[in-house]
């Protein structure tokens, strides 16, 4: 948000950022490119990630009750990775757009 309004853009897909090109350990997105922001902070990406360390498939809610709870390291870097990662990308936007505000949505978000 901008002055109190939300930033649609010209075609609607203002503030998608998922494509913005974010690390390229985040490996190959279905959208072509390599290293998108969904390719690491998404809640599948972040449950692939704590599949690769771990070796348990968890789901994003499991991972994160884990993480406050203190005791599985693998869902504290995990978590942490997500925050790291998080705020590079989100710096960017900022600094661009300058906003008022940020909205976040999708299944991170809900945890
Ligand atoms: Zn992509």
């Amino acid at each position: 948000m901008v002055n109190g309004k939300v930033i649609g853009g010209r075609q609607g897909i203002g503030g998608e950022w998922g494509h913005n090109f974010l690390d390229e350990s985040g490996g190959l997105c279905y959208c072509g490119k390599v290293g998108c922001v969904e390719t690491i902070i998404s809640g599948p990406s972040l449950e692939r990630y704590y599949k690769s360390i771990s070796g348990e498939a968890l789901k994003l809610k499991e991972i994160t009750m884990r993480y406050r709870e203190g005791n599985d390291n693998f869902a504290i870097e995990t978590m942490e990775r997500l925050f790291h990662y998080f705020g590079k990308a989100i710096s960017v936007v900022i600094n661009i757009i300058d906003p008022d505000a940020i909205v976040i949505g999708g299944c991170v978000g809900k945890y």
